[in-house]
């Protein structure tokens, strides 16, 4: 399966620079060896996905609300995203399971009306340092997976050890192959023989320098891309690494 290079530019990006990063991910994107997405902030989905449109790069949110529409003041819905022409959605991801304290129930909701209304969704995974240190991180990851997926998950995975995301530092090949490995069994586990065709990216600290080692460990089908995602030419230079 092709990788998934998708850029998570977080709270990042006003219209002016957003158009100088993704004019050039236009141009470039044809002829890649893999599929690449870009994750704007919320207010930017339509303008990005206006001018990408027709090309080979995907548009996605950084977050949904797990119900369609209704009384939930400052919350974007799923189909709201759908139809501001985005059509993925990260969720889960460290910082909001941190900074506005989602559960795994919560983002196994989201993911689900993500499906529904015809987003894909990649739902983050990952330990802490401390978690790491003291010898659980696949407990962690692995009660986050079981807890995070709703039934018949036929989206995509991002393991992201939360000590590895814009610090600079990433996790070891070695470190990597053990947690994808350890991630495809619990997906084949949780979801059946439909796991086996799950993309698992990895995240955190994702550079060109890094990029291709990365993207040639086993079981590791793409990456989530943040720092450097808000650099056209670091983004596609990542992206050319991937197969
Ligand atoms: P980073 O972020 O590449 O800046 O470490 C990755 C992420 O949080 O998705």
């Amino acid at each position: 399966m092709r990788q998934l290079i998708a850029g998570n530019w977080k709270m990042n990006g006003l219209l002016d620079e957003a158009s100088a990063i993704v004019g050039p991910l236009r141009r470039g994107a044809d002829g890649l060896g893999c599929d690449l997405l870009v994750c704007p902030p919320a207010t930017m989905v339509m303008t990005v996905a206006h001018i990408l449109v027709g090309s080979a790069v995907a548009v996605g949110g950084q977050d949904c609300h797990a119900r369609p529409n209704g009384a939930h003041t400052g919350d974007v819905s799923a189909r709201m995203l759908r139809d501001a022409g985005a059509s993925w959605v990260i969720l889960g991801h460290s910082e909001r399971r941190a900074d506005h304290g989602e559960s795994d129930a919560a983002v196994r909701a989201k993911a689900a009306a993500a499906v529904a209304a015809g987003l894909t969704p990649i739902v983050c995974v990952g330990e802490t340092e401390a978690e790491r240190a003291a010898g659980r991180e696949t407990a962690v990851v692995g009660a986050q997976l079981a807890g995070s997926l709703p039934e018949g998950f036929a989206g995509v995975v991002a393991y992201e050890p939360v000590w590895a995301i814009g610090t600079g530092r990433t996790a070891t090949e070695a470190d990597v192959a053990a947690m994808h490995a350890f991630i495809r069994d619990e997906l084949v586990r949780l979801l059946g023989a439909a796991g086996a065709g799950v993309r698992i990216l990895y995240g955190g600290s994702v550079k060109p320098s890094n990029a291709a080692a990365l993207l040639a460990v086993p079981e590791v089908g793409g990456a989530l891309v943040g720092g450097a995602s808000l650099n056209a030419a670091d983004f596609l230079a990542i992206a050319q690494a991937a197969r």
